[in-house]
């Protein structure tokens, strides 16, 4: 696959689920918003422009890029041994290499909680004081380059195959705009969906102001992980609506500003 053929795909996939989720929200909110969109998406959205470029100037070759070098130089558990036909069709391999990626998100997600160092990172993505469509996109850019560093260590460790890694970046960006939505989705529904995808319902527990509730539900696209590691949390104790999004600290509205939002890491001790 062309380089470019994969990022055309990411950006037209990304902007089409953007675009729904948003007409979804708008249409049925979930809960209303405590500081609204207009104080929010300007900067929410403008980090992706700054991290847009620094993935392209900082990491030219990406997962997609490591995966077609593993292949070619046959690195990682999956390219050195040739897939025995006894363990069933070869396309197994693609979604062995998609489950893989999913846990390995999953886990990077419990250590930004639980190293002090790289939670003021990753705090910076709690700190919206509302979750919407717009939060999926909300990364400091230096969370975004060091999950991309972790995303090649796996894919070339395990040989993941080039397929997989586009469809697994495509779906987690999907799911990440998805999941952060405040789209109201009848319960019934939920119960449903959430056997197969993270939902709003299940990920916005996530972003409680409640400590225990911020360190449960960390799966970003398979539902599965939290359920088998013990952190699976199914609704907030305050309910969706009486919950209170955020964190103790950086709930000035003053904070939503993009360069409050780069400079989060680097302020205020590591307090939660
Ligand atoms: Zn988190
Ligand atoms: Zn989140």
């Amino acid at each position: 696959m062309e380089p470019n053929g994969e990022l055309a795909i990411r950006i037209g996939a990304a902007l089409s689920v953007f675009a729904v989720m948003a007409l979804w929200e708008y249409l049925a909110p979930r809960r209303a918003l405590a500081l609204g969109r207009l104080r929010r998406w300007p900067s929410n959205i403008g980090l992706v422009v700054v991290y847009g470029l620094l993935e392209r100037v900082l990491i030219p070759v990406a997962a997609v890029g490591t995966a077609a070098i593993a292949a070619q130089r046959g690195w990682g558990l999956l390219n050195i041994t040739p897939w025995p036909a006894w363990l069933g069709p070869a396309w197994l391999e693609v979604l062995i290499g998609f489950v893989a990626l999913d846990l390995a998100i999953y886990a990077q997600h419990v250590a930004f909680h639980k190293i002090p160092l790289l939670w003021r990172l990753h705090r910076m993505h709690h700190a919206d004081l509302d979750i919407d469509v717009s939060t999926g996109l909300r990364f400091h850019p230096f969370e975004i380059v060091l999950s991309m560093l972790i995303k090649m260590a796996v894919v070339a460790l395990l040989g993941v195959p080039l397929v997989a890694v586009v469809a697994f970046e495509v779906a987690l960006n999907a799911t990440s705009m998805f999941n952060h939505s405040n789209a109201a989705m009848p319960v019934g529904l939920d119960r449903i969906v959430r056997l197969f995808v993270v939902t709003p319902d299940m990920h916005r527990v996530h972003h409680s102001v409640a400590r225990h509730e911020t360190d449960s539900n960390f799966g970003f696209n398979l539902p599965w992980w939290d359920r088998v590691f013990g952190t699976y949390r199914p609704q907030p104790e305050a309910g969706h609506d009486g919950m209170t999004i955020g964190l103790p600290i950086f709930r000035d509205p003053a904070e939503a500003r993009l360069d409050r939002l780069l400079s989060q890491p680097f302020r205020e001790g590591l307090g939660r």
